[in-house]
């Protein structure tokens, strides 16, 4: 993509300046509203890919494999990890979940902006490998007791799966210093508009804008038309 400066007296042409991929991340407690926040922003905007991430845990009934997750077994899990499939991987309320290499390599090859839904352990383990391309973000329910009554509505774990999830929930919170960006997902529509906002300015910095050199060399070079 080749920056095209357009003249606002000739031209509707919108300007478009070649950058980076970003890598979004979404981190938050189990039931703050992370996967709700995350379907809504690819409704929304279809230049944002997801990465769909291996499991090994078992499939919630409103689950598509391949969709919401690839739901692998341990040995299959391990084969890939041991392969080197895998960008990060971890174990998180008795489970393994991991985020496949190959799509994000070639996503960010292409300079397209991808969402990840990943836990803290992740999130610390791409900002290793990929400090320039992430921006993250983390989740945090209003109250405990929100976040307790949102698990039980989503319906769609046992209750001792709940109980697990919300035993871990102050661990995981603990985390919230190490994202760039904190929301208290409330009111959905606001925490949205928040999660949207922050993609909006994100994709305007000048660092990950690297077509704006050639962009302000041809702007400077450039004689005016009367
Ligand atoms: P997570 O992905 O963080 O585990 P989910 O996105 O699955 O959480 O949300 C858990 C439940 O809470 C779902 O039933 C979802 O519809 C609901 N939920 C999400 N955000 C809100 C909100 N702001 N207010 C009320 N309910 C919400
Ligand atoms: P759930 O079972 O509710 O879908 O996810 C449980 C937790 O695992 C969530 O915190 C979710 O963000 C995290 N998770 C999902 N996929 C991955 C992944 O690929 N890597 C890591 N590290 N965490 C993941």
């Amino acid at each position: 993509m080749s920056p095209t400066p357009s003249s606002p007296s000739t031209s509707s042409t919108v300007t478009k300046i070649a950058r980076r991929g970003l890598m979004l991340v979404l981190s938050s407690p189990s039931g703050a509203g992370k996967s709700t926040i995350a379907a809504s922003l690819l409704r929304d905007d279809h230049s944002l890919g997801i990465s769909v991430s291996v499991t090994t845990r078992a499939k919630r009934p409103s689950e598509i494999d391949g969709t919401h997750y690839h739901f692998k077994t341990i040995p299959q899990f391990e084969r890939m990890r041991e392969s080197g499939e895998l960008l990060e991987w971890a174990e998180v309320h008795g489970n393994f979940y991991g985020t496949p290499r190959e799509p994000v390599e070639s996503a960010m090859a292409d300079g397209r902006d991808m969402l990840f839904d990943i836990d803290w352990q992740g999130a610390q383990q791409l900002q290793e490998k990929m400090k320039a391309d992430i921006v993250s973000i983390f989740v945090l329910p209003p109250t405990m007791t929100e976040l307790q009554s949102r698990l039980h509505r989503r319906a769609e774990d046992s209750e001792e799966v709940i109980a697990t999830r919300l035993a871990n929930s102050r661990a995981e919170i603990g985390h919230w210093r190490e994202y760039d960006y904190v929301i208290v997902n409330d009111d959905l529509g606001n925490a949205f508009e928040a999660v949207q906002s922050i993609v909006r300015a994100e994709r305007l910095r000048r660092d990950r804008r690297f077509g704006m050199f050639d962009f302000v060399t041809k702007l400077i070079e450039e004689t005016p038309v009367l």
